[in-house]
């Protein structure tokens, strides 16, 4: 957090414009819970699976946590990526948008949602490509009705993160989109020099995986 203040501080932004998202997935209750005590309460998991098995119980002694998905949804977990997240972050194919409107309405949770982008257009990672992001927000809107706040992306891990963030940000723009998921902990300090309203750092915080 404190590296997260200088940076902010360093590119002219309002460190109140800017979300720490503490990624603790691989990490138990044991290693939550210092970090909870010192006044952190927005995590991010990537399976839904693993964080059932830990929050509901972390929730009960905090309840105002914050959780974010930020890993790949499969249509299938819907109904529990609702029932358990405040933020899905990882929307990135038609099937979940549908899935997602269709929990959202029977569990009557309207968890706030981001469009996933694969800024470095990676065969085999997740996310919308950049040409086709806004044709998919707009899907999202009109043909689901779900308010999508903002855009992730995870660039290629051994490229210069820099125009990744900038493209996601352009993208941003063109949509009046306000949210924007980018920078980990080898790349926060760029990300929010770019304009990221949320950095999902993990290891920074609980240590190498
Ligand atoms: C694991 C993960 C992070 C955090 O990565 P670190 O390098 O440990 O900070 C951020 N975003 C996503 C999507 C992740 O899966």
């Amino acid at each position: 957090m404190a590296r997260c203040r200088a940076a902010a501080k360093d590119w002219g932004r309002d460190v109140a414009d800017i979300t720490l998202v503490a990624v603790s997935k691989t990490f138990g209750r044991e290693e939550i819970l210092p970090v909870l005590e010192a006044g952190q309460r927005v995590f991010g998991e990537n399976r839904v699976q693993e964080a059932q098995g830990k929050w509901p119980e972390l929730r009960q002694l905090y309840p105002d946590i914050e959780l974010h998905l930020i890993g790949p949804l499969q249509s299938n977990k819907a109904a529990d990526a609702v029932a358990l997240f405040d933020v899905i972050e990882t929307i990135d194919r038609e099937k979940i948008a549908a899935a997602l409107a269709k929990e959202m309405e029977k569990q009557g949770k309207a968890p706030r949602l981001l469009v996933q982008v694969n800024t470095g257009a990676e065969p085999q990672k997740a996310g919308v490509l950049p040409g086709e992001t806004s044709a998919f927000v707009e899907l999202c809107r009109k043909k689901y009705g779900l308010a999508i706040e903002g855009l992730m992306c995870i660039p290629p891990f051994e490229e210069n993160p820099g125009p990744h963030f900038a493209l996601l940000r352009k993208l941003a723009g063109e949509l009046a989109l306000e949210v924007l998921s980018m920078g980990m902990s080898a790349d926060f300090e760029t990300a929010i020099e770019l304009g990221a309203t949320h950095v999902r750092v993990g290891s920074a915080i609980f240590g190498q995986r």
